[in-house]
C-alpha cells in the first residue's frame, strides 16, 4: 500500500518524465524538419483572397493569379 507521500512524490516524477519527454520529442521534431517561414496558404484561402474583375470577360479572378483570358 503505497503512503500518501509517496503517491505524490510518484506523481512528481511521473510528471516529470512526461514532460521532459515532451520537450524531447519537440526537439527531435525541429531537428528533423523545420518549419518554414513562409507555410503556403491552404486552399480554402483562396476564397478570401482579393477578387478582381477582368476588364475583358468580366470574370472575377483571384488579383495576381494567372489568369488565361479567353473572352477578349
Ligand atoms: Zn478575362
Amino acid at each position: 500500500m503505497l503512503s500518501l507521500p509517496k503517491l505524490l512524490l510518484l506523481l512528481i516524477v511521473a510528471g516529470a518524465a512526461w514532460y521532459g519527454w515532451r520537450v524531447w520529442q519537440r526537439k527531435l521534431n525541429v531537428a528533423a524538419a523545420p518549419a518554414p517561414r513562409q507555410a503556403p496558404p491552404p486552399a480554402s484561402a483562396t476564397v478570401a483572397q482579393d477578387l478582381v474583375k477582368c476588364p475583358k470577360c468580366g470574370t472575377y479572378v483571384a488579383a495576381g493569379s494567372a489568369h488565361q483570358c479567353t473572352g477578349a
